[in-house]
């Protein structure tokens, strides 16, 4: 069967905007507030005729003890169980969290092979730099990429197929 790849990050940080342009449409619902996607939601997408199936995953809030988040966990981790490849998303807007630290040590916790996508790199030349701080996760090379411009997914969806 086809591998599966989950979009793995907390809350706000451009899951489900990287799932709906992979995924080219709009099953995913996006919106400002941060967790608004609960559930996971799954895709069909292909990258240079490799077939892989994407989840896009509610969120990690590892020390939440708020219900909706600690469920999104939950699914998060569902999530970590079933896929071959995770795609943890940061933004490089806020920079490296502490949260984005717990998500990284669960994710180094589960031996699955992960690409670590910096998102929100709308511009190269504004926010190429703040790229380097995210080798600090301790999970590889940082991928920078731009879900709302569409920039750097090619290199990522590179670097994804890679581990199938
Ligand atoms: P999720 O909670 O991780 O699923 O995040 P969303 O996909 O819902 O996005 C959260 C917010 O970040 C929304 O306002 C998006 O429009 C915005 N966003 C997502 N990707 C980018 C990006 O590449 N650049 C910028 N500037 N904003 C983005
Ligand atoms: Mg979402």
């Amino acid at each position: 069967s086809k591998p599966i790849v989950a979009i793995v990050g907390r809350p706000n940080v451009g899951k489900s905007t990287l799932f709906n342009v992979l995924a080219g449409d709009t099953i995913s619902i996006v919106k400002d507030t941060p967790g608004v996607t609960r559930d996971r939601i799954y895709a069909d997408c292909n990258w240079l005729d490799r077939n892989f199936t994407l989840i896009d995953t509610g969120g990690i809030e590892p020390d939440t003890k708020d219900i909706i988040l600690s469920q999104m966990r939950e699914q998060a981790e569902i999530a970590i169980a079933t896929a071959d490849v995770i795609v943890f998303i940061v933004d490089v807007r806020q920079g490296l969290v502490d949260s984005d630290s717990k998500v990284a040590d669960m994710l180094r916790k589960s031996k699955k092979p992960v690409v670590l996508a910096v998102n929100k790199v709308d511009s190269f030349e504004k926010f190429g730099n703040d790229v380097f701080e995210f080798y600090n996760l301790g999970i590889g090379e940082p991928v920078p990429v731009s879900a709302a411009s569409r920039l750097g997914l090619g290199e990522l969806l590179d670097e994804v197929i890679k581990h199938f």
